[in-house]
């Protein structure tokens, strides 16, 4: 083979390419047309009352926690198995990350940990927590709803690896990744190596209205541009000099800027490229689905692989994870024959700047455990079936060839 086989990558057909191509020479380059189509499509897709699309997937957490008004101070849970715009987003308010380990099977926040956590503490000591549907994979969010009730906390769902994830409730309902039911806010991003592409992108999901409206106006510098929400007076608006002249209506140019917001809108043109990609997103989720499958069955009687036991319902394979006792060896190994398989994650708390926190090796031994063993082999829908017979051809031989 000479091709390389990345661990992760687009799939961009010419249907996408009209879609951006129609935009490009229509009036809208941003703040038209396609943000919300793009929306409703992608809140109709999981299930949720209503979605803003932004920049990035970091935008979309760094708002969530403003809507949330987290402030210094404050304290939020989250694993270290993720990437590091989870927790960056709490720090960018001020706010402290405290980070809790994991469970070794699901590779997602244990939630017993974190119920340790808060007991340990009086009520109000932590105000939120940060789930990540780590590889695809659904955190039972009903059960985090619980313990956050019994807490006074909120919830962000960091869903950026699980667009079409769900997880099976007490009663037997399946509850989409980002449906809003549980989390307050769940998250998403649209970079190339996610489900779905937009270059750069990301969405909110929520179905709570106050923290909709919330989103939108810090989206935009924090500008409203809606009367029934103006400050101040009508006579202001007109402008000050005329204030005496009697008026009853807000200019149509008038607009107010209530509160410190950003801009992370996302263009138009890359909302046409997500909206477009979203089209194929359950076809891209079945294929990851095989892919997985095919892994399983080939690695399954492997003694030198650890790895998830069976395949799993409802999980949207992102990654597709493994763990080995030689992963620097296997890594090689792989490079050597062009396979770009990655690792995901370096512990968040033992990143340097974590670690200025007081963070350090040890603090979460299962976390840093997996981290020493894992390896996130080639998964994307375009993967073909002679790659993948060759991946699972070097894994195999490497590990033969070393006993
Ligand atoms: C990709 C990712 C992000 C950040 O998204 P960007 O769009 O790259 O800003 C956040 N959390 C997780 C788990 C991610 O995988």
């Amino acid at each position: 083979m000479s091709k390389a086989i990345p661990y992760g990558r687009q799939d961009i057909t010419s249907d996408d390419i009209k879609a951006v191509v129609d935009v490009l020479t229509s009036d809208y380059l941003t703040q038209g047309p396609q943000i919300e189509l793009f929306e409703e499509a992608f809140s109709n897709y999981v299930g949720s009352k209503y979605a803003v699309a932004v920049a990035n997937g970091t935008a979309a957490l760094h708002l969530c926690a403003l809507a949330l008004g987290v402030k210094e101070g404050d304290k939020v849970i989250t694993t270290p198995i993720t990437f590091a715009a989870s927790a960056n987003c709490i720090r960018y308010c001020g706010g402290e990350i405290v980070f809790s380990d994991i469970d070794p099977e699901t590779y997602l926040l244990d939630i017993d940990k974190v119920r340790l956590l808060l007991e340990a503490s009086p009520r109000g000591t932590y105000q939120g927590v940060i789930p990540v549907d780590f590889a695809g994979r659904a955190n039972n969010l009903e059960a985090f709803r619980q313990l956050a009730d019994e807490h006074g906390l909120w919830i962000i769902e960091d869903a950026c690896h699980a667009p079409g994830a769900y997880f099976t409730d007490a009663k037997g309902i399946q509850q989409n990744c980002g449906n809003g039911i549980f989390a307050d806010l769940a998250i998403f991003s649209f970079h190339p190596v996610k489900h779905i592409a937009a270059g750069e992108g990301g969405m909110i999901t929520t179905n709570d209205k106050t923290l909709y409206e919330k989103l939108l106006i810090l989206r935009t510098h924090g500008i409203s541009k809606d009367s029934s929400q103006f400050q101040n007076s009508v006579e202001l608006a007109v402008g000050l000099a005329e204030n005496s002249i009697a008026n009853t209506e807000y200019p149509q140019w008038y607009m107010e800027m209530q509160t410190l917001g950003y801009n992370y809108r996302l263009t138009d043109f890359q909302a046409a490229l997500g909206l477009s990609q979203l089209k194929r997103a359950d076809a891209g989720l079945e294929r990851r689905k095989e892919i997985a499958e095919t892994y399983f069955n080939a690695f399954e009687d492997q003694l030198f692989i650890h790895g998830q036991s069976e395949v799993i319902e409802g999980h949207a394979y992102h990654l597709y994870v493994i763990e080995v006792e030689d992963r620097l060896g296997l890594y090689n190994f792989l490079r050597s024959k062009s396979i770009f398989a990655q690792i995901h994650y370096i512990p968040c708390h033992l990143m340097p700047y974590y670690q200025k926190y007081g963070w350090k090796e040890g603090d979460m031994p299962r976390s840093e455990g997996y981290y020493s063993k894992c390896i996130s082999l080639p998964m994307y829908p375009t993967l073909l079936a002679t790659e993948q017979q060759f991946v699972i051809k070097c894994i195999t031989e490497f590990f033969t060839e070393s006993v």
